[in-house]
Order: structure tokens, then sequence, then C-alpha cells
């Protein structure tokens, strides 16, 4: 087990500047909201891992230029890392089949991200939520309880 307490300012950073020249080609940017100051007990690069999944498949799902945006919202129970994008957004009923092994719209898609990442989640004893956004995209969110970090 490779867990330790580790910066979510940290991981973020790593993950925008490995994925911000292909945003770029985009014209998408990787916006941090900062202040982040929490930290996690995790494995850095599983979580890592998940972030990097969830960014690409934002970059993937903008057809417009516009931001992604990364940031930390935590209370007395959890902390979640947000991912924001400003893409189509995800039909209620697809909500349910992501994560299923194979799901993918795209034409050389695995389907096996967001399968990967609540798995990932699911190890820390959190989860991944899926929402819409009111106005348009989607917000994924990693979920860590409290409790252990
Ligand atoms: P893949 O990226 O290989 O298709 P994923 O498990 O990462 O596999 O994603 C599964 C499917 O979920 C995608 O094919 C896409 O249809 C949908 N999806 C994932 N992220 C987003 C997003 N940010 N906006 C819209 N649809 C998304
Ligand atoms: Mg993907």
């Amino acid at each position: 087990d490779l867990k330790k307490r580790e910066s979510i300012k940290e991981m973020i950073d790593d993950t925008v500047s490995l994925l911000h020249s292909q945003a770029k080609l985009k014209n998408i940017e990787l916006i941090v909201k900062e202040p982040i100051t929490e930290s996690v007990y995790c494995d850095k690069s599983q979580i890592k891992q998940v972030l990097i999944n969830l960014v690409k498949n934002a970059i993937e799902a903008m057809e417009q230029p516009g931001e992604i945006t990364l940031g930390v919202l935590s209370d007395s129970n959890q902390i979640e890392i947000m991912v924001t994008d400003e893409g189509p957004g995800i039909p209620q009923e697809m909500i349910q089949k992501l994560g299923e092994p194979f799901f993918t719209t795209k034409k050389n898609g695995t389907g096996l991200g967001i399968m990967i990442s609540k798995q990932i989640l699911e190890e820390h004893h959190g989860e991944l939520k899926i929402t819409q956004n009111e106005y348009k995209g989607s917000t994924f969110k990693l979920v860590f309880p409290r409790e252990g970090l």
C-alpha cells in the first residue's frame, strides 16, 4: 500500500502541466481555482491517474474553446476535488452507464477510464460523483472521507 499524506495542489499541478499543451491545441484553458491547501491520505500516482483520465475526457468532450476548471471543496466530513468542463454534458441515463467496462461513445475509446477511476476512489473509501452542470458541461468529483486523512 503506497498511501501517504499528499498535497492536492501538487497532484493538480502535475496533471495540468502534463495536459496543458493538449488542451491548448483545442483552445481550452486549464484553470486551477486557488488557494488549495488541503492534503489527502492517498496513493499519489493512482489519484493522478484519475485526474488525468478526467481532464483528458473533458478535453475530448469539448468541441468549442473554453475552460476546464480544477478546484477543491471541503467541509468537516469530506474533501472533494472537482473537474468541471464546458462540454456537451452527460445525459442522465448515460450517467448510470458510465463506469460499466467498455462503455464508450468514441471511435477509438476503451471505455475503461471511468471504471478504473471509480475503482481507485473506492479503494480510498471515497467515491467518484458525476453530475450535469446547470448551465453547460459536467462536473466530476473525487470525494474523500475526512477520517483517515
Ligand atoms: P473513453 O474515454 O475511452 O471513451 P471513459 O471511461 O473515460 O472511456 O469514458 C466513457 C464515456 O463517457 C466516453 O466515451 C464519453 O461518452 C463519456 N464521457 C466521459 N467524460 C465525459 C465528459 N467530461 N463529458 C461528456 N462525456 C463524457
Ligand atoms: Mg477516457
